[in-house]
């Protein structure tokens, strides 16, 4: 007999099955058993969380005719054909590969067809947010007159990638990410059901890596089981997950208590060159933090999430003062956001290392006084990124200026300074754009410009995240950022850069190349070229008085006609 997959074989076959999400399975149960079932529903959520199993488990139910308390009996011959993908009456489409409009008319087409075995027709979408436009519209015709007896549940992990006008006409449900417990749970379960032994940190392991996710729990155990004679070790777990050890993480947590700051950054990197995850590290750090404040206050594990209570934990535990738990915290919350917005997860860790080691110094050695920050009251205010950033930079500076003889961390620190440096705009491109930019061009641009942040890919829209077209002409794009950082990724991605010119030249009809400003300099870049249009027009007649009269610019009537071309009326008049 060929291997299945564990998550193949555990499918749940009733709702009773799908670990973690007993609201939803309650209310659909109850719809089914009230007989108030809608014509059209949308689960959305993380992958691995139960959509499409609960979406099968729903057309058995409402076609079984031994159904009880709203649970198929999966023992008829209906149940068992659609457990088995094989019932004509429960189609299923991806649209992810089925994202064309003629599918979609085929569906309007034959739901108007009764169903032939089963009561109802069911047709499962999954990954319903990739259909094109014209499909989406198809769609919403369809959901506009139900054909009777047919049901449409809409899967997707994307929910906002669905126009409106479609979630309107469903019933929503949004399954949320299974908890470790329950995860844990499922595994065990299914470890005791197939007679395996297994270390109870394995799961918990697991359980975390899975990040909320059944399908993904299961690959891992998949995994693991297949390195593991016999018992299911920790070890096993913690090389596939790419886990962090607690050691290390006390480790880590020491260094900071220490104001270590090169120990820290070393420890980092070494996680980093082990491939470890810099997210889940974040993870880690506030979930541990979060322990050891609870044991602090309980000295007992029974809330702990993370946390094996050992000989080293305890030691931390009492040595620690929960300031410092408290900014550990909030700091890694703050990094986690920012790291979120950019691929720079790297640098966000080493900042929050430095801070967290240097920022409670009042004065370092050589005399270089660092701005202190209280430590008995943990300040709530998260400042706005681009300040912190300025702040960071100011305490690497003075690292490593402190620390010169530094060795490993000390080039990873530079690398890391450079990439926050102002970033420099490439003026010429920029004015040619703008020389031949038009309103139109720029009106026509913001337009498809949502449409281009749904096309890239994850890391590309990370990226783009904070991008604003700000000018437009028919072969170039001027694009502000709000983070200096991701203005200097735009501008050396060739591969972004190409993307979005190949895109663009699809859907408005001409290739336009983007150039990269930060939204902080471009007033006055944009302010630099309105004075050299003028500079350039009127350089013949009196060109010297122009040049004394710098604050007077927008005075000449081309020179505004032109920037009401180029920018709008709006913004020129708050320019006067
Ligand atoms: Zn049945």
């Amino acid at each position: 007999m060929s291997y299945q997959a564990l998550y193949r074989v555990w499918r749940p076959q009733r709702f009773g099955d799908i670990a973690g999400q007993q609201a939803i399975t309650k209310t659909l149960r109850n719809a089914l058993v009230q007989d108030k079932t809608s014509h059209a529903y949308l689960f959305t959520g993380p992958r691995g969380t139960g959509k499409t199993s609960a979406a099968k488990i729903f057309s058995k139910a409402i076609n079984c005719p031994n159904v009880k308390d709203g649970e198929p009996c999966n023992q008829c011959e209906i149940c068992e054909s659609i457990t088995k993908g094989k019932l004509g009456d429960v189609i299923e489409i991806d649209a992810a590969s089925n994202n064309g409009v003629e599918e979609i008319r085929d569906i309007r087409d034959k739901a108007n067809y009764a169903p032939t075995q089963a009561e109802y027709k069911v047709y499962i979408i999954d990954e319903v947010h990739m259909l094109s436009m014209g499909a989406f519209n198809a769609l919403l015709k369809t959901l506009e007159e139900p054909p009777t007896n047919v049901i449409f549940i809409l899967a997707t992990t994307e929910p906002h990638k669905i126009p409106l006008t479609i979630i309107s006409r469903t019933q929503r449900f949004d399954f949320r990410r299974i908890s470790p417990q329950a995860i844990v749970e499922r595994m065990r379960y299914i470890l005791g059901e197939k007679g395996v032994q297994y270390e109870e940190d394995a799961l918990i392991t697991i359980s975390k890596a899975a990040e909320g996710g059944m399908r993904d729990a299961l690959s891992i155990l998949d995994q693991a089981l297949s390195f593991s004679e016999g018992t299911l070790k920790t070890e096993d777990t913690m090389r596939i997950t790419g886990s962090i050890t607690q050691e290390l993480l006390i480790e880590y947590i020491r260094a900071l208590s220490e104001q270590q700051t090169e120990k820290g950054l070393n420890i980092l990197h070494e996680l980093i060159a082990e491939g470890k995850d810099p997210s889940r590290f974040v993870e880690d750090m506030i979930l541990f933090s979060r322990d050891i404040l609870l044991y602090h206050t309980a000295q007992s594990d029974t809330l702990l999430k993370m946390a094996k209570v050992d000989e080293p934990f305890e030691q931390l535990a009492s040595a620690l003062s929960p300031d410092l738990l408290y900014e550990v915290i909030q700091v890694f919350n703050a990094t986690q956001q920012e790291m979120r917005l950019s691929n720079h997860a790297e640098v966000y860790l080493e900042v929050a290392t430095v801070r967290l080691t240097q920022v409670r110094q009042p004065v370092r050695d050589e005399g270089t006084t660092v701005q202190p920050q209280a430590t008995s009251a943990p300040s709530d205010e998260v400042a706005a990124l681009k300040k912190q950033m300025a702040e960071m930079q100011k305490l690497m500076q003075s690292m490593s200026a402190g620390e010169a003889a530094a060795k490993p961390a000390a080039p990873k620190a530079k690398r890391a300074m450079k990439s926050s440096a102002v970033f420099k705009v490439n003026r010429p491109s920029v004015y040619n754009i703008l020389e031949k930019a038009t309103k139109q061009d720029l009106v026509q641009l913001k337009d498809v410009w949502p449409d281009l942040m749904n096309f890239l890919e994850a890391s590309q829209k990370a990226i783009m995240n904070t991008s604003t077209p700000v000018a437009a002409s028919a072969r170039g794009l001027v694009v502000t950022f709000d983070y200096d950082i991701l203005c200097e990724r735009a501008t050396n991605d060739k591969v972004l850069i190409a993307t979005i010119g190949d895109y663009l030249e699809k859907v408005i009809g001409h290739r336009a190349e983007m150039v990269s400003v930060p939204a902080e300099q471009w007033p006055t870049v944009r302010q630099d070229f309105i004075k050299q249009m003028k500079a350039e027009e009127h350089s013949e007649q009196s060109e010297e008085t122009e040049t004394k009269q710098e604050d007077t610019e927008i005075k000449i009537e081309p020179v505004v006609s032109e920037a009401v071309k180029l920018f709008g009326e709006a913004l020129v008049k708050i320019e006067e």
